[in-house]
C-alpha cells in the first residue's frame, strides 16, 4: 500500500506549499500559501485542535467518553468533534449566533452539541470564551471521564502545537530560503507557533501580522496600544485583546487590511487560479502582496491559506449583503 493514513488524525499537518501566482507576478517576489484547508477537517484549526486535546491526555484530564468544551468561531470546533469523535469524545462548542450558517450546520450535522450566544465584548461575562470556560466547570462533576475546556486562546499548547508542526513544515517546505511570513491571528496560535519556529532557524526571517479591521492587533504591534478602526465581514481572526497565545509571537511588523482590498484577491483566485478560498485568506494574501512590495522584487513570503470558501458562501458570495456593506462581489454574479 502507498500514501497510507492509519486513521483520521493521521491526515491532519503536511500540507503543501501553493504558489500563488498572481500575488508573485505582481510583486516579483515568490508567494506560497500553505494548503491547511487540506486538513481532513478542512482547516488550519485542526491542528490546534489535536495539539488541545493531546495537551489535555497528557495532563491526564479526559479519558475515552470524556467531554470537550470550547468556545470557537467554529473551525476548532469542526476539528474537536472530528477528532473527538474518531478518540471517544463528546463535543460541546460554544460559538457567537453571527457566525456563518455554514459552520452552523456542520457543527450539528458532526454531532457537536452547539450552544449559539450573542456576540459580547471579551470583557463581559456573556463573551463566547467566558461562556465557555464556565461551562466546562459546571460539567465537570456530570461526567468522571473528564470535562475539560479547551480553551485554544490562552492555553499555549495551542501555539506549541504550530511550532511543532506548522512551522518546521515551512522551513523544511522552503529549503530555509524563507525570507518572510505574515498572516492574521485570532487565537494567536498559528502566528506565535510559526514564528518562535522561523526564527528560532534563522532571526533575519521578517515576521508580520496581517490584521482585519475592527481588530486591536495591528495598532497594538504599532504603538503598543489596543484600539481599533472599523468592521470586517471575515469570520476567526482579529482580536480585542493580547491572549497567551499571541504574547509569545515574534512579530516585526503589522499591516491593517480591509475588506475592500482582501475580498477581490479571493475572487480572483477564483477566477484565475481555481482556489476558492475562506474570507481570512484573503487578509492574508492582501498582507503577502504588500510585503513583497515593501520588501521588493525576489523574496520568499509564505502565508496560511486557512480554509476554503464553502464556509462563507452566505457572504461571499451574496450579492444583496455585499452590496448592503458597500463591498465589492465576483462579477459573475
Ligand atoms: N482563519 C480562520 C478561518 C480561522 O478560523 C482562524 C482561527 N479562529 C484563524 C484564521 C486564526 O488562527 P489562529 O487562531 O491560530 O490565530
Amino acid at each position: 500500500m502507498k500514501n497510507f493514513q492509519n486513521n483520521f488524525i493521521d491526515g491532519i499537518g503536511n500540507t503543501p506549499l501553493i504558489k500563488l501566482i498572481g500575488a508573485s507576478e505582481i510583486t516579483g517576489c515568490n508567494i506560497y500559501g500553505k494548503a491547511e484547508y487540506l486538513n481532513p477537517g478542512g482547516s488550519v484549526k485542526d491542528r490546534a485542535a489535536l495539539a488541545l486535546i493531546r495537551d489535555a491526555e497528557e495532563k491526564k484530564l479526559i479519558s475515552k467518553g470524556g467531554t470537550i468544551v470550547e468556545g470557537t468561531a467554529g473551525n476548532t470546533g469542526i476539528g474537536l468533534c472530528l477528532i473527538g469523535n474518531s478518540l471517544g469524545y463528546k463535543t460541546v462548542i460554544v460559538m457567537n449566533d453571527n457566525q456563518t450558517q455554514e459552520k452552523k450546520d456542520t457543527l450539528i450535522n458532526i454531532g457537536a452539541d452547539l450552544r449559539l450566544v450573542p456576540s459580547k465584548p471579551y470583557k463581559d461575562d456573556g463573551n463566547f470564551v467566558k461562556v465557555a470556560g464556565r461551562l466546562a466547570e459546571e460539567m465537570r462533576n456530570s461526567n468522571n471521564k473528564g470535562v475539560v475546556w479547551a480553551n485554544q486562546f490562552d492555553n499555549t499548547a495551542n501555539s506549541k502545537g504550530h511550532y511543532e508542526t506548522t512551522g518546521r513544515e515551512i522551513w523544511e517546505q522552503t529549503d530555509g530560503k524563507i525570507d518572510a511570513f505574515i498572516c492574521s491571528s485570532g487565537t494567536g496560535g498559528t502566528i506565535s507557533g510559526i514564528s518562535n519556529a522561523l526564527k528560532e532557524k534563522n532571526k533575519d526571517i521578517k515576521i508580520y501580522l496581517s490584521d482585519p479591521k475592527g481588530s486591536c492587533l495591528y495598532n497594538f504591534i504599532k504603538n503598543g496600544e489596543l484600539k481599533s478602526d472599523g468592521s470586517s465581514i471575515t469570520e476567526g481572526i482579529g482580536s480585542s485583546r493580547v491572549t497567551k497565545n499571541f504574547e509569545n509571537a515574534k512579530i516585526d511588523d503589522a499591516y491593517s487590511v480591509g475588506d475592500n482590498e482582501a475580498l477581490p484577491i479571493l475572487y480572483n483566485l477564483i477566477e484565475k487560479e481555481g482556489l476558492s478560498l475562506g474570507t481570512s485568506c484573503g487578509i492574508n494574501i492582501a498582507g503577502a502582496i504588500r510585503l513583497g512590495k515593501e520588501l521588493g522584487p525576489g523574496h520568499t513570503i509564505v502565508t496560511i491559506l486557512c480554509d476554503k470558501s464553502d464556509k462563507y458562501q452566505t457572504k461571499l458570495f451574496n450579492k444583496e449583503f455585499l452590496q448592503g456593506k458597500n463591498l465589492p462581489y465576483p462579477k459573475w454574479l
